[in-house]
């Protein structure tokens, strides 16, 4: 399972379409300050149902809208869609590709599509569900979450990887709880 491409309309600083193709491997995002490498990081946070704004250094959901500038009306529309192979069949879905896209108006409504097909955002978080894809999973680090792992000391290193084998237990309890929820039933029926 990898990336393939993304999308990106009308979200931050896009104003036009852009499409990102990604090979395997390693790919960089090279450009100077401001030109919006984060906003492309902040847009596949978004686009696989992120629901915090500060996450995505915003004050509102809306703000990820283009805004404008001096020469470029703001647009009413975000899109953001990425497209991902499931060659090897890890996401749920019985195809070799799945587009996830979201859109979101300026009136706050937002949309979700798997395969162009209208979802829910609890379907999107299914799909991901025990990938690693989504919000707090560490897939997805931005600057100020990958400086404690590169610069400073051992004790911070601890830190994050205490907080990733955290993430890991707590799915694991997640996936146990309904044999305990039945050993529960037994025994106050019993
Ligand atoms: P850095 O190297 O500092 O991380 P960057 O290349 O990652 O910078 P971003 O922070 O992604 O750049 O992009 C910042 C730019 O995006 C700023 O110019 C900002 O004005 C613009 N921007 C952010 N949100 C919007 C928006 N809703 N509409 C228009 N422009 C926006």
């Amino acid at each position: 399972m990898y990336l393939k491409s993304l999308e990106i309309f009308g979200f931050k600083s896009f104003a036009d379409r852009i499409r990102i193709e990604f090979s395997k491997g390693i790919s960089a995002l090279v450009g100077p300050n401001g030109c919006g490498k984060s906003n492309i990081v902040d847009s596949i946070k978004w686009v696989v149902g992120e629901q915090s704004a500060k996450s995505l250094r915003a004050e509102t959901m809306e703000d990820v809208i283009f805004n404008g500038t001096e020469t470029r009306r703001p647009l009413s529309v975000a899109e953001v869609a990425i497209t991902i192979s499931n060659d090897e069949g890890v996401l749920p879905l019985d195809v070799p590709e799945i587009e996830v896209k979201r859109r979101i108006y300026r009136s706050g409504e937002n949309e979700y599509f798997i395969n162009s097909k209208p979802a829910r955002l609890k379907e999107i978080r299914e799909l991901f569900w025990d990938t690693g894809i989504g919000k707090s999973a560490y897939s997805v680090m931005e600057q100020g979450r990958i400086d404690p792992v590169s610069y400073t000391h051992l004790r911070a290193h601890e830190t994050v990887l205490d907080l990733v084998c955290r993430l890991l237990l707590e799915k694991k309890k997640k996936k146990r709880k309904p044999v305990v929820q039945v050993e529960g039933f037994k025994k106050k029926t019993t």
